[in-house]
């Protein structure tokens, strides 16, 4: 691998060009317009996620008046829009912005270090050439902004499944879709009831023999209508501006009140949910493959757009089973209770695997950093580190509404050292009585799998995290920069 000594600086590097990266451009060209700043995407194209899954059926599991930026209206006339219209998007903003001239392609950043003496921060970078082959680019900057998602991009998380060679049809990822796979007239079973399942088996099931959802355990899902007419209506009335905001708004609103309903009344909250599947499958139908042993919200609930899910159920064309495997055999799939389910083609919907900053080594001063032993700040920062930040969404809420304010308060962060002439933020925690939890409070198994490797939230402000759009408005939009907390040299 071939180092290029040349090393370009900029105020602000960020990290991915998927919907939040592009975002982050966004939000600098507008707020700190005088800062130069660069995008390094690892892969050869802008969108991220909305690239990168292709399986039949894509789409957003939340409404696109939330996962939209709050900057560019969501004009489609579908709120749960398939995945390539969420990509025309978010390619729409990056050209419209002028963000796209900005990014360099096939920079894939392995290593950042952050000299205190310097105040910079240097990124090596693996700057892809064709055929494999690489070399490594230097780029030094201010402020480091990690706009890289959440997950691996090499690989999805599959367990390990006995048997699994002896079974003679395809096994396939959903994040490695083949690009032609046909599958019409073929039985498929898709193992997982995780967003990726639900929407997988309806569109599937349009062609394909039948289709079954094999879960281990099930999934709280609710029908939503995919168009929402309450937004097209106003649109025509108020313009495109206005109703989007309006529609958002209602939405976070929402949002918020069923996400408190089910925490503080589950009982009722999922008496609601199954209600909805009874009417949706009718009065024969087992509910059990519905009702899931946990609290609505202790994962993340699935949205079925019109009900499609249900729909392919009672039409006979896809079914659930709830079991677990024993192991794949020459022709499909046996279960712990003796049964075998048959199959062409087995889809492992089975999840991601959560990677913090794009698997990118942080390096503060020579050492290398643990980023478990840190305690994430304000939900975009982290204890000691300085000058960088990340862009996440939320767990109950559209990505984008966090992601938003994230870029808004690196901003407000980025203005006030210059204001005020410094050159290093970091989070830095004093109050001994601040007790260390679990990143997340979710029981999901890619997040599980996870915790050990992710930063700490704190018991109390400004590291706990709330999961919620309208305390973080007031903390992040208008609280204090200069909260005792971080600490600017
Ligand atoms: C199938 C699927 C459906 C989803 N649906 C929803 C939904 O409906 N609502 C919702 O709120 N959220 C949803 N999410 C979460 C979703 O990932 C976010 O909404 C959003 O797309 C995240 O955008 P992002 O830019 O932060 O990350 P990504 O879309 O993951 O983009 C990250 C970018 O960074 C690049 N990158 C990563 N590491 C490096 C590196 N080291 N060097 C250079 N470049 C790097 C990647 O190549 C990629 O282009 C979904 C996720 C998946 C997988």
């Amino acid at each position: 691998m071939e180092t290029i000594q040349k090393t370009e600086h900029f105020d602000v590097l960020i990290v991915g060009a998927g919907l939040s990266g592009i975002g982050a451009g966004y939000h600098l060209q507008q707020k700190c317009p005088g800062k130069s700043y660069v995008i390094l995407e690892g892969r050869d194209c802008i969108g991220g996620t909305w690239d990168l899954f292709r399986y039949p059926g894509i789409r957003s599991d939340s409404d696109m008046f939330t996962l939209g930026y709050s900057f560019k209206p969501w004009t489609d006339p579908k709120a749960i829009a398939d995945g390539p219209s969420i990509l025309k998007y978010v390619r729409e903003t990056a050209t419209e912005n002028g963000i796209d001239k900005k990014i360099r392609f096939r920079h894939r950043v392995k290593r950042a270090s952050w000299s205190t003496q310097d105040a910079r921060w240097t990124i090596e970078a693996e700057r892809g050439t064709g055929e494999g082959a690489a070399d490594v680019v230097r780029f030094t900057c201010n402020f480091l902004f990690s706009c890289s998602g959440y997950y691996r991009y090499t690989d999805g998380y599959t367990p390990e499944f006995a048997g699994r060679d002896d079974f003679k049809g395809q096994i396939i990822h959903p994040q490695k879709w083949p690009d032609k796979l046909d599958y019409a007239g073929k039985r498929v079973v898709v193992i997982g009831s995780g967003a990726t399942a639900v929407t997988l088996v309806p569109a599937m099931a349009e062609t394909a023999g039948h289709v079954t959802m094999l879960q281990r355990s099930p999934t709280y899902v609710v029908a939503r209508p995919e168009q929402d007419q309450l937004a097209i209506s106003l649109r025509k009335r108020l313009g495109d501006k206005l109703a989007y905001h309006i529609i958002r708004w209602r939405n976070v609103l929402l949002g918020l009140f069923f996400f408190q309903f089910a925490r503080r009344r589950p009982a009722r909250f999922k008496k609601m949910v199954l209600g909805g599947v009874r009417l949706a499958l009718g009065p024969d139908y087992d509910l059990a493959n519905f009702n899931p042993s946990y609290n609505p919200w202790d994962q993340r609930l699935c949205l079925v757009p019109d009900g499609d899910l249900f729909r392919s159920i009672k039409q006979k064309r896809a079914s659930v089973v709830t079991a677990e495997i024993d192991r794949f055999t020459e022709r499909g799939i046996r279960l712990k209770d003796g049964s075998e389910l048959e199959a062409d083609i087995i889809i492992t919907a089975t999840g991601l695997v959560l990677q913090l900053l794009g698997g990118m080594e942080a390096v503060v001063d020579g050492r290398s950093v643990d980023f478990a032993k840190t305690m994430n700040y304000k939900g975009m920062m982290y204890s000691d580190v300085p000058n960088l930040a990340s862009a996440f969404g939320y767990t109950n809420a559209s990505w984008t509404l966090k992601c938003d304010l994230t870029c808004e308060y690196v901003c407000r962060l980025i203005n006030y050292m210059d204001r005020h002439g410094y050159k290093q933020c970091m989070p830095h925690n004093i109050d001994p009585s601040i007790e260390q939890l679990p990143a997340l409070d979710f029981s999901s198994g890619y997040v599980q799998r996870a915790l050990p490797m992710l930063p700490k939230q704190g018991s109390k402000r400004p590291w706990r995290l709330f999961q919620n759009y309208a305390i973080d408005i007031v903390t992040l939009r208008f609280g204090k920069v200069d909260d005792g907390v971080m600490k600017y040299s």
